[in-house]
């Protein structure tokens, strides 16, 4: 099926490094996460800790910092031990979600744009995704067709908040709404929380199994590698009542089986990192968010206020172009820098039709020089 043939980041960083391109497209830092997260994984690899196969659905050290880390954060009480699963990147958690609780025919709500990965693993659990658009000028859910496009046929709605592309943050509002429409329906959630850290100004991130009636029904998906700055070392989570959480794990066992040793352990530290390490990533993330909304605001393109992620959406329309994909193509060539379209995370490419996703998880130094090369690649007409 074409959901599993290729990705458009395959296809924009080759473009990138072709053309030496600045690669603003994929969502990756270029500078590492903490020194003691390097230094923790280093001493287990070096005292033989990990460096075989771990305990199959995450080290017990990892299992209850991930506990430990949603009781401080969030107030949730979790045994570790039954109602937390690790794998392979939010990723892979992900997708075992899917497997295992969607079968073939049943419908997934999804807000759409939505992450890529969403489209390939309900399609390979057999099952159909029905897209909830994102409206308005803020690119807010729209709650009325999402209670709409829940019936009987429905499984499961996706969530995904921070939001990926859109940088949205769902607001207690809009979650209170969604969690009403999943407990009426009786249908689970799968919430990608990845970037639950990454939220700026008062945009706090709630997660939704928090609400009355909901920790029952969700499965609540962490990403390590985004929360420290390490995406390489693919450790990701899912926490969630122990019936779903078995369910995962059925599947998430024979998938890569577990996630580096050395890697969980030095996770496990940075999850009881002080609140501090939390605040200081923030505004360092907002003040690079800042800088790059700023210069491609000036440039001319609408710019959509960033609450979280690693992304700004812009609207291309006010520079001349009627559509997102054809800037993305041109602009490697045009001006060395690489951005995403966001119609590639459609089904209905009109929704994200003219916007493009920019990340700006890179050094500022960086951001400056993208920004002179857009400055002067699109004044050359
Ligand atoms: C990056 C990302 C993931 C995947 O996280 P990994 O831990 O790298 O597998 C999942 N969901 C969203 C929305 C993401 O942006």
């Amino acid at each position: 099926m074409t959901e599993h043939a290729t990705t458009i980041f395959g296809e924009m960083s080759r473009l990138a490094v072709e053309v030496g391109a600045i690669n603003l497209g994929q969502g990756f830092p270029d500078t590492d996460g903490p020194d003691v997260l390097k230094n923790a994984a280093n001493a287990a690899i070096r005292d033989g800790r990990g460096n075989q196969y771990p305990p199959v659905h995450g080290m017990p050290q990892l299992r209850r910092a991930i506990a430990e880390h949603l009781q401080r954060s969030y107030g949730l009480a979790v045994d570790p031990d039954t109602e937390v699963v690790v794998g392979t990147g939010a990723s892979e958690v992900i997708q075992s979600a899917l497997l295992a609780l969607v079968d073939e025919g049943d419908e997934v709500v999804v807000l759409e744009p939505w992450f890529d990965i969403y489209a390939a693993g309900i399609s390979l659990a057999r099952g159909r995704r029905v897209g909830v658009r994102l409206v308005g000028p803020d690119l807010r859910p729209d709650l009325g067709a999402l209670r709409a496009a829940v019936t009987d046929r429905t499984r499961l709605i996706l969530l995904n908040s921070p939001h990926n592309p859109s940088g949205i943050v769902l607001t207690p509002a809009e979650l209170a709404e969604i969690a009403r429409i999943a407990i009426e329906a009786d249908v689970l959630v799968l919430a990608d929380e990845a970037y639950e850290h990454l939220w700026f100004d008062d945009h706090r991130h709630v997660p939704i199994s928090t609400l009355p009636g909901m920790w029952e029904r969700t499965v609540t998906v962490g990403s390590g590698g985004k929360t420290f700055s390490f995406t390489g070392w693919k450790v990701g989570w899912a926490s969630g009542p122990a019936d779903l959480i078995a369910a995962v794990r059925v599947v998430r066992q024979h998938l890569s089986y577990v996630s580096g040793g050395p890697f969980q352990l030095a996770m496990a530290d940075g999850l009881a990192l002080p609140d501090a390490y939390f605040d200081d990533f923030r505004a360092d993330l907002a003040g690079k968010r800042d800088l790059l909304s700023a210069g491609l605001a000036e440039l001319g393109l609408g710019v959509l206020r960033t609450q979280g992620t690693y992304f700004v959406t812009t609207d291309v329309r006010p520079l001349g172009y009627p559509d997102g994909l054809a800037f993305c193509r041109e602009l490697p060539g045009r001006a060395g820098v690489v951005a995403i379209p966001v119609q590639v995370f459609c089904d209905d490419p009109s929704i994200g039709a003219p916007y493009v996703r920019w990340a700006f998880c890179k050094r500022p130094e960086v951001l400056r020089e993208a920004l002179g090369r857009l400055g002067q690649g699109l004044a050359e007409q």
